[in-house]
């Protein structure tokens, strides 16, 4: 398989993992399955709880952000890359999350925002910074493991001010780093996780064991850890992109989220060709803050194209 359908599956993954579980968000575990009994059935991109079918929500809008500013920037500038996210969060996107509202709101400045936000309140190890890191992952990859993860953490830094949010995106960074040069990134694992900060291993160990499941997670899969361990484990247990989405999407809580770090990483596995048609057409993503555009599938693989070159 070509570099080039890895980097198009994994921007176009994450975004359809994102729209496909957003109307499950918050919902019981099985949803999905219950609604749709049968793979490859139509309808399946549903929408629901304020989401057109087919619509991403705020995880792709952040990533494309993130694109736009790698890419007219020419390389991370971090003060760019928090004003556009803060010119989106102030048009009112229909969900955001609550770090990354409080963050993006308090009228600090870039360099101080998540470290006040997260001194004050104690809670910062969200999968704000993780979930959205589909496009930065794609766009650093060239640059080696180092260059990679090392971006990963200044890109969470600036609206998680835990490092358990840096690492896990770190890491995310690097498995899509290792997919699209066509490795399994389960077998990256052990080699990942030793070079993340040592205060963070042990945790990020164990929800990233071949033994885990994410009925262990200690926290809801709002966070960064067993959002990070459930995407990786339905990875693992399926075989092909369409049934780690529905994997991912079946175990309820943040789904959309869940499933947009599933998609990016079964995409980079397993190439764009093996993402559905019948979910890839109905797609969009709104862009609050920047005009009225909406991007659609040929926008999307375009953005991949230019992230990947
Ligand atoms: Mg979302």
């Amino acid at each position: 398989m070509k570099r080039s359908e890895r980097v198009a599956g994994t921007i176009v993954g994450a975004a359809v993992g994102d729209a496909l579980g957003a109307p499950f968000e918050f919902g019981p575990a099985g949803a999905f399955s219950a609604r749709f009994p049968a793979p490859d059935t139509t309808g399946e991109m549903c929408g629901g709880r304020g989401w057109e079918p087919g619509e991403a929500t705020d995880d792709t809008q952040m990533a494309v952000l993130v694109a736009e500013s790698l890419l007219e920037r020419d390389g991370l500038d971090p003060p760019d890359m928090f004003s556009r996210f803060q010119r989106w969060a102030a048009s009112g996107p229909r969900d955001i999350g609550l770090q990354t509202r409080d963050v993006l709101t308090n009228g600090m400045p870039w360099d101080l925002a998540a470290a006040i936000h997260f001194q004050v309140g104690g809670r910062a190890a969200g999968n704000g910074s993780l979930m959205r890191a589909s496009t930065s992952a794609v766009y650093f990859a060239r640059g080696g493991r180092r260059v990679t993860m090392d971006a990963a953490n200044r890109m969470a830094a600036l609206t998680h001010g835990d490092r358990a949010a840096w690492e896990g995106t770190a890491i995310f960074h690097e498995l899509i780093r290792v997919a699209l040069e066509g490795t399994d990134p389960l077998d990256a694992l052990p080699g990942t996780l030793a070079v993340i900060h040592p205060g963070h291993r042990e945790r990020y160990a164990t929800v990233l064991a071949p033994d885990w499941h994410p009925d262990q997670a200690t926290e809801f899969n709002g966070a960064v850890w067993p959002c990070l361990g459930s995407a990786v484990w339905a990875l693992r247990t399926t075989t092909g992109y369409e049934d780690a989405i529905r994997a991912a999407i079946d175990l309820g809580g943040d789904t959309d989220t869940v499933a947009a770090v599933t998609g990016a990483l079964a995409g980079a596995r397993y190439g764009i060709d093996e993402i559905p048609t019948r979910w890839t057409e109905p797609l969009h993503v709104r862009l609050p803050g920047s005009g009225e555009r909406v991007l659609r599938l040929p926008q999307l693989l375009d953005l991949a194209d230019r992230l990947g070159a």
